[in-house]
C-alpha cells in the first residue's frame, strides 16, 4: 500500500510545487515507486515535469468528475519510478461543478482513485492549490500524511491555525491523517529574518519541523522551465542536496 502525502499550505508561493516535484524525484531516485498527483488547476507540477498539456487526453478534471480512472490518466516521466497524474486549468471548472453537486460521493473521488492504484506505488504525493478549497480537502481525505512547506519570510505562520483546523475537521472522516512534518523553504542564511522566522516555526511545530531546510536557490526556480526536477538540471546545487536530504527524512518518518 502506498503512503499518501499531501503537500498543503493555503498561502500561495511558499514552495508546495517545488517540494512536490523534487521530493517525488528524490524518492524515486531512492528506489521508491512514486506517483505525483497534480491537484492544482494551475498545473505547475505537470509543466514542471515536462508534461505537454496540449497532448493530454484525460486529466485530473476527468477523474474528479468520475469520467476517468487514475490508471487512465497517469503518465510516465523522464525519471524512472516517477509517474504523474497531470492537470490542466479546466480542473477549476470541474471543481466548481462537483463541489456544487449533491451527495457524499464528491468527497471521495480522489480517495477512491488513489486506492485504486495504491498497490502499484510506494508513495503518492499530492500537490495542492493555494486554498482550503474542495480540492485541498479532497487531498487530505485521500492522504495518510500532510506535509506543510512554510516560507521563511514575514507572515510565515499566517493561516497555519486555520490549516490545522481544516486537518482536524478532515480527521473526523479520515482518522488516520497525520501531520508528517513542516519544512522551511527559501531559507536564506545571510538574513537574520530567515533564522528568526525559522525559530518561530520551531517554537510552534517543535519536532515536527524537518531537520532539512530548503535554501533559497535560483537553480530550483530555473529547473521547471526546462521541464525537469532539480536533480536532472543541476544535481550539485544546494537545492538538489536539500531535497535529497528531505526525501531521506520523509522515508525515515514514514517507516
Ligand atoms: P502556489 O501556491 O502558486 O501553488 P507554491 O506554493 O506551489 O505556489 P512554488 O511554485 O513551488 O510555490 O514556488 C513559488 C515560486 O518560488 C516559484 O517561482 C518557484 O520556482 C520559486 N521557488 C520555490 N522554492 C524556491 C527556492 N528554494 N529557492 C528559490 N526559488 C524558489
Ligand atoms: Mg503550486
Amino acid at each position: 500500500m502506498a503512503k499518501v502525502i499531501t503537500i498543503t499550505n493555503q498561502k500561495g508561493g511558499v514552495g508546495k510545487t517545488t517540494t512536490s516535484i523534487n521530493l517525488s524525484y528524490y524518492l524515486a531516485k531512492a528506489g521508491q515507486k512514486v506517483l505525483l498527483v497534480d491537484l492544482d488547476p494551475q498545473g505547475n507540477a505537470s509543466s514542471g515535469l515536462g508534461v505537454d498539456k496540449n497532448e493530454l487526453q484525460k486529466t485530473m478534471s476527468d477523474l474528479i468528475l468520475g469520467e476517468a480512472t487514475m490508471s487512465e490518466i497517469v503518465l510516465e516521466t523522464k525519471t524512472k519510478n516517477l509517474s504523474i497524474a497531470p492537470t490542466t486549468p479546466d480542473l477549476a471548472d470541474a471543481e466548481a461543478e462537483i463541489a456544487a453537486s449533491e451527495g457524499a460521493r464528491k468527497f471521495l473521488m480522489l480517495r477512491n482513485a488513489v486506492k485504486e492504484v495504491s498497490e502499484q506505488y510506494d508513495y503518492i504525493i499530492i500537490d495542492s492549490p493555494p486554498s482550503l478549497s474542495y480540492l485541498t480537502v479532497n487531498g487530505m481525505l485521500a492522504a495518510d500524511y500532510v506535509l506543510i512547506p512554510v516560507q521563511t519570510e514575514f507572515y510565515a505562520l499566517e493561516g497555519v491555525a486555520q490549516l490545522l483546523k481544516t486537518m482536524a475537521d478532515v480527521r473526523k472522516n479520515n482518522p488516520s491523517l497525520q501531520l508528517l512534518g513542516v519544512v522551511a523553504t527559501m531559507y536564506d542564511r545571510r538574513t537574520g529574518l530567515s533564522s528568526q522566522v525559522y525559530a518561530e516555526v520551531k517554537k510552534y511545530f517543535k519536532d515536527k519541523v524537518f531537520e532539512t531546510t530548503i535554501p533559497r536557490n535560483v537553480r530550483l526556480a530555473e529547473a521547471p522551465s526546462h521541464g525537469v526536477a532539480i536533480g536532472q538540471y543541476d544535481r550539485f546545487s544546494k537545492g538538489a542536496k536539500a531535497y535529497k536530504n528531505l526525501a531521506q527524512e520523509v522515508i525515515e518518518r514514514t517507516k
